[in-house]
């Protein structure tokens, strides 16, 4: 492989990832598992969510700690080397979050953030089943039964 088709397959690569990122993997099997069946990065929707539940007009995004700054956790602060950096880079994403959340509220969308930090909680398991309210006629998953005692 030639180092232009290399650079190219890398870059691919990270795009993937980004889209794909082991967190909002966890969170999909979870749902999943649940008994919910969802729609993936509605481009259609402002922010891109997620997850979509059309039939419950509800969006769930999966944010990591570091880039959407979860203001509760170690992971949500400026970095100390070059804060001048990172300080309007990251409160450009928080704006930007909130306004996404605003516009898709006002589209008659709920709207629920899933941190990073929280993804494997017994916690939020119970959180997104008051958030979608009862699954369908799929069977929750031994693993998210046990994720909901
Ligand atoms: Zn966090």
């Amino acid at each position: 492989m030639d180092k232009l088709s290399q650079a190219r397959r890398s870059e691919n690569m990270r795009r993937i990832k980004s889209l794909n990122t082991s967190p909002e993997i966890s969170v999909r099997r979870l749902i999943f598992g649940m008994g919910y069946r969802f729609r993936l990065h509605s481009k259609a929707l402002p922010g891109r969510p997620d997850l979509v539940f059309p039939g419950r007009r509800a969006v769930i995004f999966v944010h990591g700690c570091f880039w959407h700054q979860h203001t509760k956790c170690n992971e949500g602060r400026i970095p100390s080397s070059r804060p001048e950096y990172w300080a309007p880079k990251l409160a450009g994403n928080v704006a930007r979050d909130t306004t996404r959340k605003d516009e898709l509220r006002q589209l008659g969308w709920r709207v629920m953030v899933i941190w990073e930090c929280e993804v494997m909680s017994p916690k939020t398991a119970a959180k997104i089943k008051r958030f979608l309210g009862k699954p369908g006629p799929n069977q929750p998953s031994a693993k998210a039964k046990k994720l909901l005692k």
